[in-house]
């Protein structure tokens, strides 16, 4: 008889779980600055989301913080910042949640999409390469499930034929690439601080950069109450109506929990830092199985491991499917391993066929092209429990479960009839498509 649980064995998770997942952590400051707040009617003001911006922007060792209504506005404004425009083009890997580009169809401009790399599964620096146009004005680049994405590579091709970098952060806050924060590299950086993520504040977004024209633009274009803080002079001639058409404020409910949630933020991303490593450490060697996170001597670091994957290889493991390998490790108590990532965004009809303002034509114009990688990713990446706490002895059981389900590969691949027909999922907190 097999010692797998799914096959009549007992499980490998037996301990109680207690408050290892909780997320976010709310303290006393929070719960006390958010009563205030609203007792004080002072939800819709700006004077304490002034400060959350600065301390925000300081934390990354930049100039300027804008804060947003959500990571989606601040990425628009970012877009609108770097210039993107009527006719341009933005590069984006497709392997990613639909916020990091979609609003570019918003400023008239299109998305093409790049292939991911392998390792990182963040956008594939050669590709971008072969991305480029006359019509390229910028790349968003996703730190993709807290992974830094290749920023020398990547800011070495931006600067060869001079396009703009805007970097996703929304997976990464608090991440280093090469000893450097992530966020930092680029023009201009977005972040969703919503409650899902790792730096989570409740719905809310931050844009971060070091530029002022950047900054006034995006001002202009989405924040008509601080069109006061304008000095170009041309932006000022048009201001005190959002040339967007958008309201973006953060709502200071948000903006008082990320004033604590700065503070405490590096601790707890050191507890998560040092937990996730022990989770991967344990499972050195395992054949089939391999840890997404740089190596030690890189200087890179995960940040806060948001959606944490790891990297599955089949023929490992006799050829066993990704599916019946996550059946197994779920049946050992973790719910959690799921298999698959974001559903590639250039297979959406909203890229290829769908014309969202009546011109007659499909609005993304850029052509779809083949990606290799994103096109097989699916089958090759699964959940990791996200650890909030360093508690050994209830890490050690989850990796065990995942150990179990590779180390007895044998064992599952009798009634392993079902190919991988896997597609991903539009976000990672909804259901499989
Ligand atoms: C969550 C997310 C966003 C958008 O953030 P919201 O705050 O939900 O609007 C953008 N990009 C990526 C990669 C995300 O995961």
């Amino acid at each position: 008889m097999s010692n797998l649980a799914l096959l009549g064995g007992s499980k490998a998770v037996t301990l109680d779980q207690g408050d290892i997942f909780n997320w976010p952590i709310v303290n006393k400051a929070m719960e006390d600055g958010t009563l205030k707040v609203l007792r004080e009617g002072n939800m819709s003001g700006t004077d304490i989301t002034k400060k959350f911006e600065q301390a925000y922007a300081d934390w990354n060792g930049l100039k300027y913080g804008l804060a947003h209504s959500s990571g989606t506005a601040a990425l628009q404004c970012a877009m609108y910042g770097v210039g993107l425009g009527v006719g341009d083009e933005l590069i984006c890997p497709s392997t990613t949640y639909w916020a990091s580009c979609t609003q570019a169809l918003t400023l008239g401009a299109s998305v093409v999409f790049a292939d991911i790399d392998p390792v990182t599964l963040c956008v594939d620096p050669d590709d971008i390469e072969r991305c480029i146009t006359t019509r390229t004005k910028a790349i968003m680049v996703v730190h993709y499930l807290s992974y830094p994405a290749d920023m020398d590579r990547i800011m070495k091709v931006a600067k060869k034929h001079k396009i703009k970098v805007i970097e996703d952060v929304s997976h990464a806050h608090g991440a280093l690439y090469k000893g450097k924060m992530v966020g930092t590299f680029g023009d201009v950086a977005g972040y969703s601080v919503m409650s899902g993520k790792s730096f989570a504040i409740g719905e809310g977004g931050m844009l971060t950069t070091n530029s002022r024209e950047i900054l006034e633009r995006a001002i202009i274009f989405g924040h008509y109450e601080r069109h006061v803080e304008l000095t170009d002079e041309k932006l000022k001639a048009g201001s005190c109506v959002p040339w967007g058409g958008y309201k973006y404020r953060m709502h200071q409910l948000s903006s008082v929990v990320g004033l604590e949630q700065v503070k405490k933020y590096p601790a707890e991303m050191a507890e998560i830092d040092k937990a996730m490593n022990h989770f991967w450490d344990l499972l050195e060697g395992v054949p089939g199985l391999d840890a997404h996170r740089p190596s030690k001597k890189s200087g890179s670091t995960k940040g806060g491991w948001y959606a944490a994957h790891g990297i599955y290889r089949s023929k490992d493991l006799g050829g066993l499917s990704l599916g019946r390998f996550c059946e197994a490790v779920q049946a050992e108590g973790v719910s959690m391993c799921i298999a698959g990532c974001n559903a590639a965004l250039h297979t959406h009809p909203l890229f290829s066929s769908i014309d969202i303002y009546g011109s007659g034509s499909p609005t993304n114009r850029a052509p779809l092209r083949h990606l290799p990688v994103t096109d097989g990713i699916q089958t090759k990446v699964f959940n990791i429990p996200w650890f909030k706490h360093y508690r050994p002895e209830i890490i050690a059981q989850y990796a065990m479960a995942y150990r179990k389900a590779a180390e007895n590969y044998r064992d599952l691949l009798p009634d392993d009839v079902q190919p991988d027909d896997l597609k991903g999922k539009w976000a990672l907190t909804s259901r499989k498509i």
